[in-house]
């Protein structure tokens, strides 16, 4: 049920305008919301139809697993199987950026398209209202990964969304842009050792200081244990230089800190005072503008690789991967 053009909701939201979101919704359309981390393309998750929709309008492979968003704790104990390390990821940080992924519960109502065909399943409380207040009012589970087109920079604003899915969604609820910026972070509990499978909004170290030591190798390795995480994506038309000291000929920068080498065409600041959490609310933006035609290349300063400076340097790295 795409509209031609998606409705756009861009006052303060009544709550007439969560119904009929939640009407569509219902109804097995699609609908963009904003979350805490970045835009997601909702559907209903229980919804088969509804799933595959997300997979048509984003063209996105169907071996790569939705995150499933819930309203709370007890919602997710329907879908999956809880073990210690998972309650106590979950007293810690949710509502929040965190996806578990957690064996499936038995009599779980998502159908397996939504996980790839896999018998774990992603899970995630997103800690914004606006999703928060949705989930409510539809009372089921919704399946929201983020709202671009496959492969593409994930959206921080209603704007970008629309840029890339106009035309294929019902319609956008624009919260203003999102206030950590990069997804959430993906910890895989379906074996003995916890293992993080994509960095994030949640920091690897504060997880650890949780559970304790997480095999962080899958997330460097090109992540064989998750299948959605490609080494391309996040790509702008732009080659991407990474670890920049100069700039050459042609090229815009994407900077990092009070000192920027000189030359750039363009020059787009992450964070000026050099604070990472400040570079990934800037990060997914600051790429789509400096996409363009205009430049050779976009040269990327260095990115301290800790906190959420492990986050923003896998997206930049897979953003510097050619598709083949
Ligand atoms: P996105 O929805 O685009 O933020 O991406 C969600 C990512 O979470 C996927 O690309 C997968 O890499 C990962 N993921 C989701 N579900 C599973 C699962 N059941 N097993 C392993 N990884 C998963
Ligand atoms: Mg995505």
């Amino acid at each position: 049920m795409a509209a031609e053009h998606a409705i756009t909701v861009t006052e303060r939201l009544t709550p007439a305008d969560l119904d009929r979101a939640a009407e569509l919704l219902r109804a097995g359309a699609l609908v963009a919301f904003p979350t805490e981390t970045v835009y997601g393309l909702g559907a209903d998750a229980t919804n088969e139809a509804a799933v595959a929709a997300i997979f048509a309008a984003k063209a996105r492979p169907r071996f790569n697993p939705l995150i499933i968003h819930v309203i709370d704790e007890a919602m997710a104990r329907r879908l999956v199987i809880f073990d210690g390390r998972a309650a106590a990821l979950a007293q810690h940080f949710w509502p929040g950026p965190l996806t578990l992924v957690l064996p499936r519960a038995p009599g779980c109502p998502i159908p397996l398209l939504a996980s790839a065909g896999l018998d774990s399943l992603a899970v995630r409380v997103p800690g914004h209202p606006l999703p928060r207040a949705l989930i409510r009012a539809v009372g089921r589970p919704i399946a929201a990964p983020s709202a671009n087109r496959s492969g593409r920079v994930s959206p921080t604003t209603a704007e970008h969304v629309l840029d890339e899915l106009d035309g294929r969604i019902a319609a956008v609820l624009d919260g203003g842009p999102c206030r950590v910026g990069v997804e959430s972070t993906v910890i895989d509990l379906t074996g003995p050792l916890a293992a993080l499978l994509r960095p994030g909004g949640v920091a690897a170290e504060a997880i650890e200081e949780t559970i304790g030591p997480l095999d962080r190798a899958p997330a460097s390795e090109g992540a064989p244990r998750s299948p959605g995480l490609l080494a391309s994506h996040y790509a702008p038309a732009l080659p991407v230089r990474l670890e920049a000291r100069t700039v050459h000929p042609g090229e815009a920068l994407l900077a990092f800190g009070p000192r920027a080498p000189r030359g750039a065409k363009q020059v787009r600041w992450l964070s000026r005072k050099g604070d990472l959490a400040e570079a990934a609310v800037n990060l997914f933006a600051a790429l789509r503008a400096l996409d363009r035609p205009d430049f050779t290349a976009i040269a990327v300063m260095p990115i301290p690789e800790h906190g959420l400076g492990l986050a923003i340097n896998d997206r930049l790295r897979r953003a510097a991967v050619r598709s083949a």
